[in-house]
């Protein structure tokens, strides 16, 4: 089967001047129902790969296939349509529309494509029930937690049928019991065979995840070990980073 993700040797270069290069040559395959961190500091260019892998920007040299495409070659139009159709993103800050209703921000995630509304409709319910919101549907985000809010955001996520769910430091506005909830819901999607990627400076969020691959200065390492090491024993286990800005 064909990874969710396969870069092969990608650097990304700010011109400056000076000139800044934030990944170096980063190889990594992410397969299909994969959960994987990517784990580091500040400055280590987490960013700098979000964007790429969420396609919002372009390597310098290198390679990124998504599902097999390689997404270089496409148009900056056909980027946007697949970066619409097959990524779920889904940020710290929620990014929610503050004056559309929770199904209502979910919905708009489905305008890609000419759906008919009744059946963006019962997409954005299904997605909404699935992260247990079935009975907020109607709310405004200022009227929600945090924790809700962030779930009405995952359900946008989710509701094209993502290759991907790209999450950029998912719990960073959460207390931690609401965060460990919104764990429990990312641990419940993967089950259900949803690929998922976290970038965080977090080492309790990084440790969720079945694979965590850290990244300093840019350069990646993989810190796979066998599933059935114990937590404790991961390389990686609750290793402090320092806040990210
Ligand atoms: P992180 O998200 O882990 O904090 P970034 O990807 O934002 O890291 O940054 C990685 C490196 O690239 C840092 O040294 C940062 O200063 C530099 N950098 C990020 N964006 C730019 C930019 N637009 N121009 C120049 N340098 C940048």
């Amino acid at each position: 089967m064909r990874p969710v993700i396969a870069l092969e040797g990608v650097s990304r270069t700010y011109p400056g001047p000076p000139p800044v290069t934030a990944l170096h040559r980063v190889d990594m395959t992410v397969n299909r129902g994969e959960y994987i961190a990517i784990a580091g500091p500040s400055g280590s260019g987490k960013s700098t790969l979000l964007n790429l892998l969420g396609l919002l920007d372009r390597p310098t040299t290198g390679r990124y296939q998504l599902d097999g495409v390689d997404v270089a070659q496409l148009s900056e139009s056909e980027r946007t349509a697949v970066r619409g159709r097959r990524i779920g993103f889904v940020f710290q800050s929620f990014h929610l529309l503050t004056h559309r209703t929770a199904i209502e921000n979910v919905m708009l995630a489905q305008l890609y494509d000419a759906i008919p509304r009744t059946q963006r409709l019962n997409t954005a319910q299904i997605a909404l029930q699935r992260v247990g919101l079935g009975h907020r549907m109607h709310a405004v985000p200022t009227t929600l937690s945090g924790g809700e809010r962030q779930r009405v955001a995952i359900a946008r996520a989710l509701a094209n049928h993502p290759y991907l769910l790209l999450c950029d430091e998912p719990t960073g506005n959460l207390d931690s019991h609401t965060a460990a909830t919104i764990l429990d819901l990312l641990d419940e999607l993967h089950s259900d065979g949803q690929t998922v990627l976290v970038i965080t400076h977090d080492p309790v969020v990084a440790d969720r995840a079945q694979r965590v691959v850290t990244i300093y200065d840019g350069q990646l390492t993989d810190n796979s070990v066998p599933h059935s090491c114990p937590r404790e024993t991961r390389p990686n286990s609750q290793r402090p980073f320092e806040k990210n800005s």
